[in-house]
């Protein structure tokens, strides 16, 4: 059985510990490949390498910096399609969006972070006057962590790690134990693209081990990390007393504002593509739509027809639309809060069940699920669920959708569907989110901010915002004659 072992000083390496753990495949439900467990000692290791790697990396100039990680992103280009198997294999998720999305996109963090480090200016403030001539420096911060989550591995993993050696850190990164083996793969790659032994070290393992350990060492000095708000809040109280930068990007709850204004067969088409693309495993996914009364039934069943279309099965098929989710404990998680849906109330419109995938008996598949909520304050409607799962409510004014679009902790994305320019700018500057898109979803621009406001994450990462974040920014002030 394959082991999916670290990437420390260039080279691959079993955990200190010896100790493994299993990776599972979702879409069988079986144990595929071994992951290292590693703890501390292995973190300390790869911290020990990234340190002495931080002096030549720093003073390497911007072009090689950038010619090595433009390498780095032709060579994942070229891995195309074995990546992407690796990624649907390990994550459930189909194939075709593997191939479409997660990895062109890993390529892309790789390409942009390259050409972007070569525009990154810094600012200069003359004081007339006073004589003065100010400029910025902006140093690297040394030793950085990264850490990312299972639903989007190597695309979350790039976006990370990319900006952080383009600015001259060195790297300890951990992706999630569920899904390793992208990472993993990273790791052979960098080599052969030349970037220099320490300059990226990977280690896997779990969150309370692995990544606890990264959080806390002393002399690791920012922390970038996304996943769940829980995890989000823990890493922050570890972090701050030794005051690290950090950038939490976390979950969401996300409105999919509908008005009666907007293209309606497009409006139609990206919703459930907003709904249910990666199981609905995304953290812009669009879970509670809003739709103006005047269309609710007719969204509501045209809705239902074409969710009830989509195809559950194999993520090899070319066929599927719905791959598995990513473990059984998820599955178990999202199930729990369709039961729960029930108790409080609401009403299962389709789906609600597993599926069973003939060939594929013990895979965690789940029909996409639509609930039909009475109370926008339910727990259906404000915890996040992270799977098929989405909630539908009408609405009849632009204040009381505005209300229940803010009404919940989080505030990652929303996506507002009207063709009034006018309501489109009043909604946009109200709506407590960090991302809004209108008549579209998922578009993104890699020179955008990305992030989340309330429990959705602090700070900015993407194009210049992830560069400002991985580097120190230093005042230096000449007075002259
Ligand atoms: P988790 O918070 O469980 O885990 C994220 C990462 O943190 C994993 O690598 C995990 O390791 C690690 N981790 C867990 N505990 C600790 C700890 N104490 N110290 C350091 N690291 C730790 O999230 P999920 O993997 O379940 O991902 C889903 C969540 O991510 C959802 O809430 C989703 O909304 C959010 N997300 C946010 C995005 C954004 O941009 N805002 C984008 C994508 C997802 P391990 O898995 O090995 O336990």
């Amino acid at each position: 059985m394959q082991k999916i072992i670290n990437y420390i000083d260039g080279n691959y390496c079993e955990p200190l510990s010896r100790k493994w753990l299993d990776n599972y495949n979702p879409a069988t439900g079986e144990v595929y490949s071994t992951i290292a467990n590693s703890n501390a000692k292995d973190i300390a290791k790869a911290y020990e390498a990234a340190k002495a790697a931080f002096p030549g990396w720093s003073n390497t100039s911007i072009e090689e910096r950038s010619k090595i990680l433009l390498k780095i992103a032709t060579l994942i280009e070229k891995r195309l399609l074995p990546l992407a198997e690796a990624e649907a294999r390990d994550n459930g998720k189909p194939l075709s969006l593997a191939l479409a999305v997660d990895i062109p996109r890993a390529s892309s963090n790789f390409r942009f972070f390259g050409n972007a480090i070569t525009q990154f200016a810094s600012e200069a403030h003359e004081s007339i006057g006073l004589g003065t001539m100010n400029f910025t420096l902006r140093q690297p911060l040394g030793v950085v962590g990264c850490i990312s989550p299972w639903n989007l591995p190597l695309y979350l993993f790039t976006w990370k790690i990319a900006p952080a050696i383009a600015a001259g850190n060195t790297v300890v990164a951990k992706p999630s134990e569920v899904t390793p083996m992208t990472a993993f793969l990273l790791g052979e790659i960098c080599t052969e693209a030349g970037l220099p032994k320490g300059v990226l070290n990977i280690v896997h393992g779990t969150g309370p081990s692995a990544g606890q350990a990264i959080v806390a060492h002393p002399n690791i000095k920012a922390i970038s990390f996304t996943g769940g708000t829980a995890t989000g809040e823990h890493i922050a109280r570890t972090a701050a007393p030794m005051f690290k930068k950090l950038s939490l990007e976390l979950g969401g709850k996300n409105p999919n504002l509908i008005f009666a204004d907007c293209d309606y067969d497009k409006m139609l088409a990206i919703t459930v593509k907003s709904s249910f693309a990666n199981q609905g495993q995304i953290c812009l996914c669009g879970s509670r739509i809003f739709v103006e009364q005047s269309i609710y039934e007719k969204f509501k069943k045209d809705f239902i027809t074409k969710v009830e279309q989509l195809k559950i099965g194999d993520p090899f098929d070319a066929k599927t639309d719905m791959g598995a989710l990513v473990s059984k404990p998820h599955l178990e998680k999202v199930q729990s809060y369709i039961a729960l849906a029930e108790k409080e109330g609401g009403k299962i419109l389709s789906g609600g069940k597993p599926v069973k995938v003939a060939g594929f008996e013990k895979g965690y598949y789940l029909e996409p699920t639509i609930i039909e909520v009475y109370d926008d304050q339910c727990r259906v409607n404000q915890e996040e669920i992270f799977g098929p799962v989405v909630t539908i409510m009408p609405f009849t004014t632009e204040e009381e959708a505005l209300q229940m679009a803010n009404g919940v902790k989080y505030g990652l994305s929303a996506t507002l569907w009207t063709a009034d320019l006018n309501r489109t700018m009043r909604m946009s500057k109200k709506i407590e989110a960090g991302i809004v898109w209108v008549n579209t979803w998922l578009n993104r621009d890699l020179r955008t901010p990305f992030g989340g406001m309330k429990d959705s994450g602090v700070g900015r990462e993407g194009g210049f915002e992830a560069l400002r974040f991985f580097t120190e920014a230093k005042n230096v002030c000449i007075k002259y004659e």
